[in-house]
Parts: C-alpha cells; structure tokens; sequence
C-alpha cells in the first residue's frame, strides 16, 4: 500500500513519515481519553517511509462529532519563530528536523491518504513563521484546497494562530469542523513564564472570544477547544479550572484539554521534572463537573496548595465529605442535586426525573433499570423517600477514578 501511496504523492508522503509524531501533545478529538497514545519519540524520522511509520506516527485515533475516526495530525512546517520554553519546534533549537508543506502539497497528501481509506479527518497545526496572520492563512488555504479542489466533506480541526485576524478566524469556522485556540497558560503571568512571544489577552483570549460571537452571530456551527501546559511554571489546578470555567460560560468553548508537562531535550525547561499524569485526569474529571454537572468551582476539592487531591475522584470527595451525612433523597431531589452523587450522570440524572414523575423508584435495581450503570456506587450517599436503599450491590469505593 505504502509504496503506491509514495508513487502517488511522493514528496508528500515521505515528509509526513518524516514528520512522525510531531503533533503528539496536541489534542484532535473530543473525547481527550478516547485518543490513542503512543510512545512520546522527541525527533521527526529521516529515509523513505514505510506503511507503519506513516500509519503508527501521523495517524490518531479520536473521537468526533460522527464518531471514531483515524485522523492524520500534521503540521505545515515544524519551523518557529517563537521560542515558547517547552516546545520542541522552538526557535533556535539546532538539532530539530524541520519539515515545510505548501498547501496544495498537504492537501494533496491528505486527499491520497483518505483515498486509501488510511485516514478520515484531519488535524492541522503548524509553527510560526512570518507571523501568526501569514500562518493562519496557509492553514485556511489547505482546508480552502480540500473542500473546493479535492470536495472534501469530512472532519476538519484546525490549530488557530496566536494573533488571528477576525476575517480569518471566521473563514476558518466557515471551513472546519472544530477550531482550538491553545491559551497554554492559565493566565496572562503563566503564559509570559511558558511562552514569552506570545500575548495572553490580545492573540489568544481575544480569538476565543470572537469565535463565541462568530457563532452565535453568524450561526457558524464550528465549535472551539482550548489546551493548557500543566505544571510546568508553577500553575495551581485553582487557576487551570477556573480560567477554564470561565471560557465555559463566556466563550462557550467544547473543550478545555490539558497536557500534563514532559520535559523535551535541549529545551530551557529540560532540566524541569515530568508532571504526574494522573494530575491531567483529575483535571478532566473536575473540568467535566463544570461544563456537565452545574458545579461551581467552590464546590471542587482543592488543597492549601490550590491542586486537586491525585488519589480521588473529585465527586467521590465531595460525596465523601458532604453527602454521607446528608445524603440526596433521589425521589425529591432536583436535578442539581442528583448531579452530586457519584455514579449519577446528566443522563441518568434525567432518567431519574422522568421515572419519578411516574412513580417508579424505590431501590437501586430501579436505578439501574432507568439506566444508572452502577447504583452500588451511589449508595452510600441517596435515600429514597427518607429510607437508606433496601439493597446494597456492592460495596462503595469500587473505583475511585472515574466520574459518573
Ligand atoms: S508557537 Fe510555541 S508552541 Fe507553537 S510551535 Fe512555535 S515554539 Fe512551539
């Protein structure tokens, strides 16, 4: 297959073998849990390519508004004029190998891949250079190739530049599926310590919040994500939710992703020590309580020291502390309060109303029978009409790491 492929669009393909895993701390999909991760490799590849280093290294798996799909995640050109203290494509980083496309050139490679049924969707970033505006245009003219030359109508994610220009932010809604615009920092300070080039609240908070417009304005359905360097410079998860809160109710961001801090070689921040994984999910987890729960940010567990608890579930530390004493009786409960209890969801929290408006709830197994997957996990914590739950399915605690 591969060497079709190279016959087909030669130069292109090769250079995104060579590519390789350049896009790999960059989220593409929905679900950030849901993408498959691979081994962190620090360089792009040299030589011609083989069907499993174009397949294993530009190609994820993610999740998107129409499902599973493998998407290619590539960049225009790995060169920057940017010195951000983390990235491997900064500027003056000697030993990195960097990879230019034209537009027509990775559009043309993208068409071959899809051809092939190897991918079905796109993620598209790329370096700086000659500024943000002159960047964003070769992003927007790649994804101008795809619908028009190549009639394209597929997934289409791509990376906004810092300093954006509305008419191109707006083209680029027009063109894409979903845009994301990576704040990095939690705040104007963290940012400046990251990523000293770049301009907190003119390129990147300011984007967000024009796309927000750009959408309710012109009903552009093209939906925005956000992305955070976790741990690097000192940033609390206090500040990471609650910027991320904010962009939940202001900017009407889908989704804030984190990427806890790796050290990258030959970097400033080389010498830094890798951040906890685990901090990343209890960062989703807390993030989904915003944006799905109704939870405010008082309501999460913080420590002195503004971070999350790595060891818990956050609800399950909250139901822990609030609700075994005054546990939520699910047949008067509203909707907010249902949401307080592990093991109850959005969904399940509906299908509670809508059985108890018929009567229909009096122990778990009516829990579990309206759709609520593990009701041992909300045990401890419900009554129903003043009584503890007749059963007990298993006893609670069974899994301290997910949300429900
Ligand atoms: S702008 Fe910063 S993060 Fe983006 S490629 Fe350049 S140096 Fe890396």
């Amino acid at each position: 297959m591969i060497h079709m492929l190279v016959r087909s669009a030669p130069d292109a393909i090769e250079k995104l073998a060579q590519l390789g895993d350049a896009t790999r701390y960059e989220a593409a999909g929905v679900e950030p849990h849901s993408e498959t991760h691979r081994p962190p490799r620090t360089e792009g590849r040299t030589g011609r390519p083989d069907a499993a280093s174009v397949l294993v290294d530009c190609v994820s798996h993610v999740a998107t508004p129409t499902g599973r799909k493998p998407i290619l995640k590539a960049m225009i050109t790995t060169a920057c004029e940017k010195n951000c203290y983390y990235c491997p494509f900064r500027a003056g980083r000697s030993n990195t190998h960097r990879i230019t496309f034209k537009p027509d050139e990775m559009a043309r490679a993208f068409d071959t891949l899809q051809h092939s049924k190897i991918v079905d969707g796109i993620f598209l970033s790329s370096g700086i250079i000659r500024g943000g505006v002159t960047t964003q245009d070769k992003l927007i003219d790649t994804a101008e190739i795809l619908r028009g030359k190549y009639q394209y109508r597929g997934y289409i994610h791509l990376k906004i530049m810092p300093g954006v220009e509305y008419d191109q932010l707006r083209r680029a809604m027009q063109l894409a599926d979903r845009v994301s615009i990576n704040l990095e920092g939690a705040t104007a300070e963290r940012l400046n310590a990251l990523a000293p080039k770049k301009d907190f609240a003119g390129e990147l908070l300011q984007p967000l919040l024009w796309a927000h417009q750009i959408r309710e304005r012109e009903g552009i359905r093209a939906s925005t994500t956000t992305q955070f360097v976790v741990g690097a410079v000192g940033d609390t998860d206090l500040e990471l939710l609650t910027t991320s809160e904010r962009l939940y109710r202001q900017a009407g961001i889908q989704r804030a992703y984190y990427s806890h801090f790796e050290p990258v070689y030959n970097t400033p921040f080389e010498n830094l020590p890798a951040v906890d994984a685990r901090r990343e999910f209890r960062l989703y987890q807390s993030s989904f309580l915003l944006r799905d729960y109704l939870w405010e940010i008082e309501d999460l567990p913080f420590l002195d020291d503004g971070n999350l608890p790595l060891d818990v579930d956050p609800k399950r530390f909250y139901a822990d502390v609030y609700l075994r004493e005054t546990p939520v009786d699910i047949i008067h409960a509203s909707r907010h309060e249902l949401l307080r209890v592990p093991g109850i969801g959005p969904r399940g929290a509906d299908a509670i109303l809508r059985a108890r408006r018929l009567g229909h709830l009096s122990d778990l197994a009516d829990l579990r029978a309206v759709g609520i997957r593990a009701p041992d996990r909300a045990a401890p914590y419900i009554l129903f009409g003043g009584r503890k739950p007749l059963q007990q399915l298993a006893l609670p605690g069974m899994d301290s790491t997910t949300t429900g």
